[in-house]
């Protein structure tokens, strides 16, 4: 009885104790940007998250792609250099932009600095650029735990939630991950299938057209590990959906 109480004053303590740092980083994020004139995360001048510059200078992937992985290609395709003969568990993956440049600026500010106007910009860009998917609900690649307890955020989770909205789908938190990978991050393609390999469990009740958002598309190895985990319990197709791509060549 008493270890049950003191056990559950802990549990309190240490939601209250959570509560009151995620609320001071918020009350401090909110001060920060009281006070401080908005400036270009890529080029540090201007006055908006991303000046009209650099904004210009964002490479919006809208020509003519391939149909299933998304590359640009220089006529339609069904499979590309990059994806053809890979077995990718997503029947189409799509992003607003090419990884590079202020795109990559954007998504640092965003991951790195915690920015979450960030996230509502590259959802905004999604919205006008990526084709709404034939899907039922918003899933998210869910994110490494400690990172996410270190930045208090799920970019991918933030993402799903700001193109709600637009696409008028709901976001179900249909993934968690169950076994925490090596970061990706300057692995070759082959070694990151494997070392993404059962980091994902679903849960049930999974529709059969899901939208998987993440941040950003690299090699397709982690969204084809969340696809796959997602056909399992029962999706028929998985459409992902990116803020950004990584362009090869
Ligand atoms: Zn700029
Ligand atoms: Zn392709």
């Amino acid at each position: 009885m008493g270890e049950r109480e003191a056990s559950g004053r802990g549990d309190t303590d240490r939601a209250v104790g959570s509560a009151l740092r995620s609320s001071a980083a918020a009350l401090a994020g909110g001060l920060v940007g009281l006070l401080l004139p908005e400036r270009c995360v890529a080029c540090g001048g201007g006055e908006a998250l991303l000046c009209e510059g650099c904004r210009g200078e964002l490479l919006f992937l809208r020509g003519t792609l391939c149909a299933r992985c998304g590359c640009p290609t220089a006529w339609p395709v069904e499979r590309c250099g990059e994806c053809a003969g890979r077995r990718l568990a997503f029947a189409s993956a799509r992003a607003a932009v090419a990884y590079d440049g202020p795109a990559r600026a954007l998504v640092s500010a965003w991951k790195e600095r915690g920015l979450r106007r960030a996230g509502a910009l590259a959802a905004e860009l999604v919205a006008e650029t990526v084709p709404r998917p034939p899907a039922e609900a918003l899933a998210f690649v869910p994110g490494e735990g400690d990172r996410v307890a270190w930045r208090g955020l799920n970019t991918a989770e933030e993402l799903a939630h700001c193109i709600a909205g637009p696409w008028k789908l709901p976001v179900e938190p249909l993934l968690e991950r169950v076994r925490s990978a090596r970061p990706q991050r300057g692995l070759p393609r082959k070694a990151r299938a494997a070392n993404v390999r059962g980091s994902f469990r679903a849960r049930g009740g999974v529709p059969a057209v899901v939208a998987l958002v993440d941040d950003v598309y690299t090699t397709g190895a982690t969204a084809a590990a969340a696809a796959r985990e997602l056909k399992r319990l029962g999706a028929r197709s998985v459409h992902v959906v990116a803020f950004a791509r990584a362009i090869r060549g």
